[in-house]
């Protein structure tokens, strides 16, 4: 398959065309940004590791019966995905109170959230992604009524089967960010899942291991970039291996 023009590129990754129909390539870039991308960082080998943990993940959840827009890995930092329309939504999912929802709602930090609270934003940075509600979602002719349910059920699905995994690593799913895209009348788990997209806690220390060490200034983001994802894909990299 060869890689053809630049179709889109967003903050951290960039799509491509290809020769082949229905496919796109994703590339995983090193850019970080935070803030509305009011901080901006470029660090190596940062796409790499969160091109090589949301393969993980989508191969883990097609396993547990979940539909996404993974193919295949081209290289460390580049795969191939099914095309998808994309809704413009960014489904968060919350199982501890942490972040905006601390900042905006009279929630405490750390408080659990049983069960799972789903907030849904409009992906559109010019309006700062204001959070929607269901009407809203519908009257502005993002989904269907059905579509939304059928959303809200994976993105559960999705919250049940991650918590799961990477509890086995002692790490806890606090929040994360996913977003979908319709092939036909399919829905499909689009984007990514990575340490940018989730917030993560080590349940020990309750230490972050996320875009939160970024975005907060709490320690060496690449270091923890490749513990994480070293003990969610159960590899360890080489710079692991040498300690
Ligand atoms: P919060 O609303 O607390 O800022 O974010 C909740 C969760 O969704 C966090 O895990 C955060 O990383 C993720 N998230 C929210 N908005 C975005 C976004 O625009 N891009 C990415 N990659 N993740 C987001």
């Amino acid at each position: 398959m060869k890689q053809k023009d630049l179709l889109y590129t967003g903050k951290a990754k960039s799509v491509y065309r290809t020769d082949a129909k229905g496919k796109l390539i994703v590339e995983f870039r090193d850019d970080i940004t935070a803030f509305d991308g009011g901080k901006k960082d470029v660090l190596a080998k940062k796409g790499s590791y969160n091109a090589e943990v949301s393969r993980f993940i989508f191969e883990y959840l097609e396993e547990h019966g979940v539909k996404t827009h993974f193919l295949s890995m081209i290289d460390e930092r580049r795969m191939v995905v099914r095309e998808l329309a994309m809704v413009p939504l960014e489904v968060i999912v919350r199982n501890v109170a942490a972040g905006s929802i601390v900042r905006n709602y009279p929630f405490k930090e750390g408080t659990p959230l049983n069960p799972p609270v789903i907030v849904i934003d409009y992906k559109d940075d010019s309006r700062h992604d204001p959070m929607l509600n269901d009407d809203l979602i519908i009257a502005l002719g993002l989904t269907t009524a059905q579509e939304l349910a059928k959303i809200k059920t994976v993105a559960l699905e999705i919250n049940r089967l991650l918590s799961a995994l990477l509890l086995k690593q002692g790490i806890t799913l606090v929040d994360f960010k996913i977003e979908f895209g319709r092939q036909g009348r399919t829905i499909y788990l689009g984007d990514e899942i990575s340490m940018d997209s989730m917030r993560l806690w080590d349940k020990k220390t309750g230490a972050s291991l996320d875009k939160d060490v970024y975005r907060f200034n709490k320690g060496d983001v690449m270091a923890t970039y490749n513990n994480v994802a070293g003990r969610i894909t159960g590899k360890k990299s080489p710079a692991q291996n040498k300690r």
